[in-house]
């Protein structure tokens, strides 16, 4: 009896859990994590191609089964077996991740992956087969998304394998692919927040101009705010004498060769902390919109659409963004 809700669907075909093993490209010497190992039919093959196994498990029953097939085999002191939630428990130091996950996990899970501190060689992991082709995806390709743009930036990422429904006992709705995701070495040095925060703007509408989408009000007031309330720290600081010392002890903020951004603050107010758009001011909003219009028309991304971009170009919009004081996060 499987449970739905856990996403228990059983690798039954020996063939492709053989075929998952052999593409995983384990090493003999290698500290294997598998997350979810069910009944272990790719726990056995792993262990025979590994070192040692570090499985993680959420149901009792599986633990239990899982420990009752290896127990007394010569396998058995090579297997630790951790019942739990893996999104609520802190992983392990491991070589590679070999996984055919429950699919309501992969977002998380392989951003839990991708964020993981201590590196890892690569991971092997099943998913439907759509969110795998999302996670591949280049420019210009239709599932080309947010969640492409931003895995990507931290992985090198490449499809493996189609696995058809079928092997599965019982067989789930839809079809699935194992994908491969190598994170980068060294793990890139843009502030996670503020790359988050400007994705999520830029795919809005992925098929939209950047013209448009950064035109939009609520966009706009968005980064006027952040923008104001940068100012107002600068401002503050710099009255203190103490923005010399900025550049050093601002870490989550980068704030590039923008000389303190001061050049038109005539208006600036020190105490006005909590900075809300002002409905009445139309003209200071339309200013700072030009503001906005002139760093996508240094780049020259007004016409271009975010389903088009490479992520050297979202580097490259952020990093402009970045030196006009603009910030996302
Ligand atoms: N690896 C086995 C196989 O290929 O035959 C089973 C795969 S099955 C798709 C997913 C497994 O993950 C189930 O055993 C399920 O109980 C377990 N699981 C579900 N949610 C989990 C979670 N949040 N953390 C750890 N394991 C989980």
């Amino acid at each position: 009896s499987f449970h739905k809700s856990k996403g228990q669907h059983i690798l039954k075909n020996p063939l492709l859990v053989d075929s998952i093993v052999q593409k995983a490209g384990i090493k003999s010497t290698d500290v294997i994590l598998e997350i979810g190992p069910g009944t272990g039919n790719l726990t056995k093959k792993l262990l025979e191609a590994g070192k040692e196994v570090i499985a993680i498990e959420l149901d009792s029953r599986m633990v239990l089964e899982l420990q009752r097939r290896f127990q007394g085999t010569p396998y058995s002191n090579r297997l630790k077996v951790i019942q739990g939630d893996v999104l609520k428990t802190e992983l392990p130091r491991f070589d590679i991740c070999v996984a055919n996950i429950p699919y309501q996990i992969s977002s998380p899970l392989t951003f839990k992956l991708l964020f993981h501190q201590s590196s890892f060689r690569c991971a092997v992991i099943m998913y439907q087969r759509e969110f795998a082709m999302r996670l591949v995806a280049q420019p210009g390709d239709n599932l080309y998304c947010r969640l492409s743009v931003n895995t990507q930036l931290y992985a090198r990422v490449s499809h493996l394998l189609k696995v058809g429904k079928n092997n599965f006992r019982p067989p789930p709705k839809v079809d699935s692919s194992v994908v491969r995701i190598e994170p980068r070495r060294p793990q890139p040095t843009v502030n996670k927040k503020e790359w988050d925060g400007f994705l999520r703007v830029c795919f809005i509408r992925k098929n939209k101009t950047l013209g448009a989408i950064f035109k939009q009000k609520s966009v706009l007031s968005m980064l006027e705010k952040n923008y104001k309330t940068l100012q107002a720290v600068l401002a503050s600081l710099q009255n203190n004498g103490e923005a010399a010392a900025l550049n050093t002890t601002t870490t989550s903020m980068d704030l590039g060769d923008q000389s303190m951004g001061l050049e038109d603050d005539d208006e600036m107010d020190d105490d006005d902390e909590d900075m809300e758009m002002d409905e009445g001011q139309g003209g200071q909003a339309s200013e700072f919109k030009e503001k906005v219009m002139n760093v996508l028309k240094e780049g020259d991304f007004e016409e271009k659409r975010s389903s088009k971009l490479s992520q050297q170009e979202f580097l490259y919009l952020l990093s402009l963004f970045n030196k006009s004081g603009i910030h996302f996060s």
